[in-house]
């Protein structure tokens, strides 16, 4: 589920719009799945896109076999040093918890500054391949669809419930909505409790609630940081808040010094971030 975000949202949205009416012919399908996930949603792309410039309204598995060959034959010059990519929240899917188109074009504005492509081919000997560029992803709510857990950076929509002095009903939409069992009705309080040790932040609980009285608190993200796959995979560990936007820039800012300062030989930001360099991190934004 990957948008390169470089042209961001638009872009994405522009691809969508520009090949809604192209049909993959169930053989092609099968086909592009055998594509490397990685690459897998930019080949895609590609297909539907030279598809559509031949005049063609429907993808065939030959279609998908000659852009692959192009695609893949092209690799080196199709790196840029970096991938931004976010869910299909911005498509607009009901379980955003936050809207966070800004955020993302700040961060490539951010990460463009850094030149992730020219520090890339100074460090890592040989051909640069995909696997080499820095990814940062953004999830709209806690489903992580973009799969920030194994992502150098991935980040995670946040909206915080508050409980406000609005009488409760006792209606239990809440309740049932809290996939983490974070909310509980008490007969003798007035209003339910949650659990924030439990909660995720997703919004699901607010969205139901009829009387407001759980309502939008504050919208935030969670950072998750070093998730990788390869030889040695592992999950991204996150950060103990929740961030506002300036802050988000700020982690990502840091992360990236701290990866063009120590990733002697192109190795994964993972790598080489220790327990110890992430509770530094943290503890700057206490
Ligand atoms: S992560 Fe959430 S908001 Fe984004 S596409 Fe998945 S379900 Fe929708
Ligand atoms: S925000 Fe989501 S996880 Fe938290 S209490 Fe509400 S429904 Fe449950
Ligand atoms: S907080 Fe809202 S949704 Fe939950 S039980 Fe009360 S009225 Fe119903």
């Amino acid at each position: 589920m990957i948008i390169n975000i470089s042209e961001a949202t638009q872009r994405y949205s522009q691809i969508n719009r520009d090949n809604r009416n192209m049909e993959w012919t169930k053989e092609a399908d099968e086909s592009i799945q055998k594509v490397p996930f990685f690459v897998r949603k930019r080949v895609r792309a590609r297909v539907e896109k030279e598809a559509k410039n031949a005049g063609k309204k429907v993808v065939s598995p030959a279609d998908v076999k000659a852009t692959q060959a192009r695609y893949l034959t092209g690799m080196a010059s199709e790196i840029k040093g970096y991938q931004i990519d976010t869910c299909f929240g911005p498509s607009g899917c009901r379980n955003r918890a936050a809207v966070s188109d800004q955020l993302l074009q700040k961060i490539e504005t951010l990460v463009k500054e850094k030149d992730l492509l020219g520090f890339l081919k100074k460090r890592v000997a040989g051909d640069l391949k995909f696997h080499h560029e820095f990814r940062i992803t953004l999830a709209d709510c806690p489903n992580a669809c973009s799969q920030p857990q194994i992502k150098d950076i991935g980040i995670i929509a946040a909206c915080l419930p508050q409980l406000t002095d609005e009488p409760c009903t006792f209606c239990e939409a809440c309740v049932e909505a809290c996939r983490e069992n974070a909310i509980t009705l008490i007969a003798d309080n007035e209003c339910p409790q949650i659990d924030f040790t439990r909660c995720l932040y997703c919004g699901a609980c607010m969205k139901v609630c009829p009387t407001g009285t759980i309502s939008k608190g504050a919208i935030g993200y969670r950072v998750q940081l070093g998730g990788k796959l390869g030889r040695h995979p592992q999950l991204a560990k996150e950060l103990p808040e929740i961030y506002d936007e300036d802050q988000v820039l700020q982690i990502v800012d840091d992360c990236l010094n701290f990866y063009t300062q120590n990733s002697k030989h192109g190795e994964r930001f993972g790598q080489i971030l220790t327990s110890a360099d992430l509770e530094k991190i943290a503890a700057r934004y206490k």
